[in-house]
Parts: structure tokens; C-alpha cells; sequence
């Protein structure tokens, strides 16, 4: 079925007037490389002959979505974001060739006919991922730049390594951190750890309690995570808790509190001779990201929190946690002697 998406004046090769046509769209499917895909196309229509036809644009534009849908249905990177890859680096289609070691008309084949093999499109993955491996590329195919040129990329990438990827090496260290907790056990709440999931739980828990420190949330990243194991036999975030001075601590606390930053804000402030960290929201909280069962869980445990936690925080911890198992690791099984709930 065609679903007509707007009307533009076009020299009607059908009727060979200048006139108002029709623009449709519709779903079709094609043959790429053997494989049956299914994308969309677009094609014109002279209301006057009530004759369809596909102007040379349009058809290349339908030929670039169905390799798309090919690509997609393989696991490679679209035409549209390898422009994109591209285009944070601030090159030209023959420059990021270049800086690839790749020959000239590569990138440009890559982003309107030609699909990329399976290695090219592993780089060009790899190379958005870690601008310092682009950085790399660029410096061992430096001869193939003009001088000037070549430093004006070498600042932009350079910029992108400061501004945007040192939360990208930080994840790296959560990830080797969290190495040995890769299958659902006692030790991370039967739950494998997601990063996007944690940067929305420490978000939420960081938005709706008031007058918060590090401490705190982390006290409250572990009683979210043992009132989730309790209700409903999962954590929620797969984080793993050690024993600490101040309560239970998640692995690579520090790296997950850093690559909140554009999500929270963290402050030294100095009270009693003693440093601490007041954490504060910076952004609004998206909460359909939630359950409803997950938001009754935060709500339980700032509510819990509010009502006077804070002020025991510091002995209570010493009490009432569960002994340590191997390594310090709090298992979860433990979490239902806690008393908190
Ligand atoms: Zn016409």
C-alpha cells in the first residue's frame, strides 16, 4: 500500500508538462546480494495520465535504502551513519578514505552504492567508537595529508578525544572491573550489568532525594538494588557491592559516578574539616524508561531514606550489614537479613 507523502511541481516526463505530481512511498522488498530485503521506495505520479514513474534521483535513493535495509540485516554500519562517523570527525568523504589508508573513492562508494566487507565496516565502528584509535590512523597515514590540513583534523580529533571519550575509557575500566560477573550469580543479584540502566537508576535515585551525598547515593544504589533481589529475585542495575568503611560500596564506584556527568553534578563541599560530594540532577528524569514495580522500589527506598537513614547512616552500616563472603562481595542472597525494609 502507497501512502502519498506530499505533492512538488516537476516537469512530468509522462504528460511533458510542468505540473503538480504526486510523491508516494511504499514498502517493497528487493533482492541484494541473494538476500530478500524489505525497505521503501518512493515514486511519482501525473494525476493527468494516472501513470507512475520514478525520476534517476529517486532511483538512486531507492536503490541506497534497500542496500540500507541489506546492511541493516547484517549488522553493518548504514550509508547515513557512516556520513555521520564521518562527519564528527569534520572530513571530507576522500579525507576519512585517506585517513583509513583506504583508497580515495572508498568512503564516497561506502556512503551511496558499494556495501562495505565485513572488515571495513569493523574499522570505521571501532574508529567512532575510540577517537584515539582515529587519531592513530590519521598519524601513521599522516603523508598523505597536506601538512596544514593534517593538523587541522589532528585538532579536531583531538578536541573529540577531550571532550567526549574519556567517558568511553572509563566505561572500558567498568567493563574489566566487572570482568569475572559476567553470567547471572549471587554476587551481581542475578542481574548481568547494564551501564545504561545504572546512568538512569543513579539519575532517578540522584532527581528525587533531597540533599544528597555520595555516600548516600551509593547507600541507595545498594538498597535499590537488595529491595529489587528481595521483591522480585533480580537486582536492577548488576552492579557488585563490597564491603566498605562506609557501607556497600559498587566495583569501579568512582567510573560510574563519572560517566553520569552529563546526568548529575558533583560538588565538594567542606563540612566539618571533612570533604564531601554533594550530588545534584542536572537534567529532567525520563521515567518511562521505568516499570511501574521499579519506580515503587525507589520511592520505598528514598522514602526509607528520608525517614531518618541518613542521619544513622554511618554506624547503622556497621551493625546491621551482612558478614563478607570471598572477597569482600556482598552476596545478595544476604540482602534479605538487612533491616532497612
Ligand atoms: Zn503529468
Amino acid at each position: 500500500m502507497a501512502n502519498l507523502v506530499k505533492k512538488v511541481d516537476y516537469d512530468c516526463p509522462q504528460c511533458d508538462h510542468y505540473h503538480e505530481v504526486e510523491v508516494y512511498i511504499q514498502k517493497t522488498q528487493s533482492v541484494m546480494e541473494g538476500n530478500i530485503v524489505t525497505h521503501e521506495e518512493t515514486f511519482y505520479f501525473c494525476p493527468i495520465e494516472k501513470e507512475e514513474f520514478t525520476p534517476a534521483k529517486i532511483m538512486n535513493q531507492n536503490l541506497l535504502s534497500a542496500r540500507d535495509a541489506y546492511r541493516e540485516s547484517i549488522g553493518r554500519l548504514p550509508s547515513m551513519k557512516i556520513r555521520e562517523i564521518r562527519e564528527t570527525y569534520k572530513v571530507t568523504q576522500k579525507e576519512f578514505a585517506n585517513l583509513m589508508g583506504w583508497g580515495d573513492v572508498t568512503v564516497q562508494r561506502y556512503e551511496s552504492k558499494t556495501i562495505q566487507d565485513e572488515t571495513y565496516d569493523q574499522m570505521m565502528k571501532l574508529v567512532y567508537e575510540d577517537p584515539l584509535l582515529a587519531l592513530k590512523e590519521l598519524e601513521k597515514h599522516a603523508d598523505r595529508f597536506e601538512h596544514e590540513r593534517y593538523l587541522e583534523i589532528r585538532d579536531s580529533i583531538t578536541h573529540l578525544i577531550k571532550k567526549n571519550s574519556l567517558n568511553f575509557y572509563k566505561k572500558q575500566i567498568i567493563y574489566a572491573s566487572y570482568i569475572d560477573f559476567s553470567e547471572p550469580s549471587d554476587m551481581n543479584g542475578k542481574t548481568i550489568l547494564n551501564l545504561d540502566r545504572v546512568r538512569n537508576v543513579i539519575h532517578y535515585l540522584s532527581h528525587f532525594s533531597s540533599k544528597l551525598y555520595k555516600v548516600n547515593l551509593l547507600r541507595l544504589l545498594w538498597n535499590t538494588d537488595a529491595l529489587s533481589y528481595k521483591k522480585y529475585g533480580n537486582a536492577m542495575t548488576g552492579l557488585v557491592y563490597r564491603h566498605h568503611p562506609l557501607g556497600a560500596v559498587p566495583i569501579a564506584h568512582e567510573e560510574l559516578l563519572d560517566i553520569c556527568n552529563d546526568l548529575i553534578n558533583i560538588r565538594e563541599e567542606y563540612l566539618d574539616h571533612y570533604t564531601t560530594y554533594r550530588i545534584e540532577s542536572k537534567t529532567p528524569v525520563d521515567i518511562s524508561f521505568f516499570t511501574e514495580a521499579e519506580i515503587e522500589i525507589f520511592d520505598e527506598v528514598i522514602r526509607e531514606f528520608n525517614h531518618g537513614e541518613r542521619k544513622k547512616i554511618s554506624n547503622y552500616m556497621h551493625k546491621e550489614e551482612p558478614h563478607s563472603g570471598h572477597n569482600n562481595i556482598i552476596p545478595f542472597s544476604l540482602a534479605g537479613e538487612i533491616r532497612a525494609f
